[in-house]
């Protein structure tokens, strides 16, 4: 008897630490549960104008506190993106931004994006601001940081740094193609600036950049997301 209590003992023990074990992992791992980041600027907002307006204003060094309080009249909100945002979150998986933007005055960043998505943005919460870090003459991307934090799946972005940052996480990385009014603006990525031509500093011309986005897998190895967004004229 005493054999049979200690056998039926044993088998409890067993369900219970299986049990146990079970509900551990799906309260540590959320099965099925995708944890996604992305990136602002050129991914969820068409930004530029708001930076050529300070530029040409103010000058530079650029004023972020400024720069993040002024959305609202100039920044317009990439569709393509938007919808995707809300595609992730309508089937229950967690959405994060992360942006190179230094943090001053990041909540009001937050209440923009908040009016564009319809739900709470919110500075350290589900928005982060994660700026450059100078070592010598190079600024590099701390975004890789955070990104291990959130422990992300997937990180979308329009930058190399972008790509760069999702790679040394262990996050897959997906680029997302940047407005060509943006590109005429932007000089620092694997290409260069490709409106440049044919000099030293910009060893490809546009017709590269239009073969390496027309592909589905970039240099980097990330997947290229295949938005079609006609830009700010049409919307
Ligand atoms: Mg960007």
């Amino acid at each position: 008897m005493n054999i049979i209590k200690q056998k039926i003992n044993i088998r409890f023990r067993i369900i219970l630490v299986t049990l146990l074990f079970t509900l551990f992992t799906f309260a540590i791992a959320q099965p099925g549960k995708l944890n996604v980041g992305f990136d602002i600027d050129d991914t969820v907002l068409f930004s530029e104008p708001m930076f050529i307006h300070y530029i040409t204003e103010y000058g530079r060094p650029l004023d972020y506190s400024w720069l993040n309080s002024n959305d609202k009249d100039f920044s317009i909100p990439i569709t393509p993106t938007i919808d995707l945002v809300h595609y992730f979150r309508s089937n229950g998986h967690n959405v994060f931004f992360i942006t190179a933007r230094p943090g001053e005055n990041g909540h009001i960043l937050g209440e923009f994006l908040t009016g564009v998505l319809g739900y709470k943005v919110e500075k350290d919460v589900n928005l982060f601001f994660m700026p450059k870090e100078k070592i010598g003459e190079h600024r590099f991307t701390t975004k890789h940081r955070k990104m291990n934090e959130l422990e992300l799946d997937l990180y979308y972005g329009d930058s190399d740094t972008d790509i760069v940052g999702a790679l040394k996480a262990g996050v897959h990385p997906v680029r997302v193609v940047r407005s060509n009014l943006s590109l005429e603006n932007y000089s620092a990525n694997y290409f260069g600036n490709t409106h440049k031509g044919d000099v030293k500093e910009a060893p490809f011309d546009g017709t590269d950049l239009e073969i390496f986005y027309s592909r589905s897998v970039g240099v980097f190895g990330e997947s290229i997301y295949p938005i079609i967004w006609d830009g700010p004229q049409n919307d």
